[in-house]
């Protein structure tokens, strides 16, 4: 290790004892940011950033940021970062998948009980004093089938939270093997068969050119009718007007949505007309837990970086679907 110390700049918030063991170490200046956005912050001298969505990362940062050798970025998701221009400007990035696997299981489900429990409704009939007159009845999981799109970390604890209610457990994911299927009690089936058979269907995948759009009008047309669809991973992934129709039309009953195409969602969105969804502000990761998960990891990741030159849970992600192709307009495999 060099002797010089290294500058960190901070760009959102991290915990407090994360933050002090940072400050704690001889070879580390650490600095806050006053916001998110890096658009007027001097990034001269800076060796390490610690981000979270909120600041993105363009090729404008790399030209900027002379000294910079690491980006850390505080969550699971990594599309608010150029990893092209990261890989040519020989910058390495870690982000911090293991952190809110359980928070964002959990709001998935909560979503997905808002929906077979209609919660809201019956919370605003009970405050109107209209008691239970105009709600329609709800709907019970056991025996029903659970449907996963995306079986990976977080898929796979939705599984394990629908095997418990006794559901009936099927996911598309053509890049697990057959051991993760096995693991989360799930069976394998295709795309099609995901959307026809599911009661209850989430979505887990990451944003790709091969994910973008892969819920659409056309295989909204035939899936499930009556069918509660809940997405935690990305906007992205569900064209956002085609879903409007389908709910509309009640072919899907229920939407759960914590992500969008544009954040922050627009006040003009047609989704916030509708009485059949329940919309939450990209909160999947929103807990203490996952805050404090996701400040400790980065910044152990941080410090074995400028320690030994060590790195994990490196950017791109070293998966098979890194890099697929846009494939969704016959997503059927
Ligand atoms: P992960 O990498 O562990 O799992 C993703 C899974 O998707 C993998 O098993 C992969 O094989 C599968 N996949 C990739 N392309 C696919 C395709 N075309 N079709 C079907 N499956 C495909 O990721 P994770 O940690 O489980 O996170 C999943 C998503 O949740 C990510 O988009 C992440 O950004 C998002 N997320 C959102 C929040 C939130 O606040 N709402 C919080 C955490 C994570």
């Amino acid at each position: 290790m060099s002797t010089a110390k290294k500058n960190i700049l901070i760009t959102d918030r991290f915990s407090q004892e994360s933050l002090l063991t940072l400050q704690a170490q001889p070879f580390l200046n650490v600095r806050q940011a006053s916001q998110p956005s890096l658009d007027s912050e001097n990034l001269e001298g800076i060796h390490g950033l610690l981000i979270r969505s909120r600041t993105l990362i363009d090729e404008s940062v790399f030209r900027r940021a002379k000294d910079l050798q690491v980006i850390i970025t505080a969550t699971s998701g990594f599309d608010h970062i150029d990893l092209k221009a990261a890989k040519k400007w020989g910058i390495a990035v870690m982000f911090t998948p293991d952190a809110n696997i359980e928070s964002a299981a959990q709001h998935t489900w909560a979503l997905v009980l808002a929906g077979t429990n209609q919660i809201l409704q019956a919370h605003r009939s009970t405050k109107a004093g209209t008691w239970r007159e105009a709600l329609p009845a709800g709907m019970e999981l056991d025996r029903k089938t659970y449907g996963i799109i995306g079986l990976g970390r977080i898929g796979s604890r939705v599984a394990e939270i629908a095997n418990a209610f006794g559901m009936k457990v099927i996911a598309y994911d053509p890049y697990c093997d057959e051991q993760q299927f096995k693991t989360a009690e799930a069976e394998r089936v295709s795309f099609e068969e995901v959307l026809k058979r599911s009661d209850v269907l989430s979505i887990h995948v990451p944003a790709t050119a091969e994910t973008q759009g892969m819920i659409h009008r056309s295989n909204l047309d035939f899936i499930n009718r009556g069918i509660l669809i809940v997405n935690t991973s990305r906007g992205s992934v569900i064209v956002e007007a085609d879903l409007c129709d389908a709910l509309a039309e009640n072919r899907v009953a229920y939407a759960g949505i914590d992500v969008y195409e544009k954040e922050p969602l627009s006040r003009n969105s047609r989704l916030l007309t509708l009485s059949n969804v329940v919309l939450t502000p990209h909160i999947g990761a929103h807990t203490n837990e996952a805050f404090q998960k996701a400040s400790e990891l980065s910044s152990l990741k941080l410090l074995r970086f400028f320690m030994d030159g060590s790195t994990s849970d490196t950017l791109p992600p070293k998966a098979a679907w890194y890099g697929a192709p846009a494939a969704h307009q016959n997503h059927k495999s």
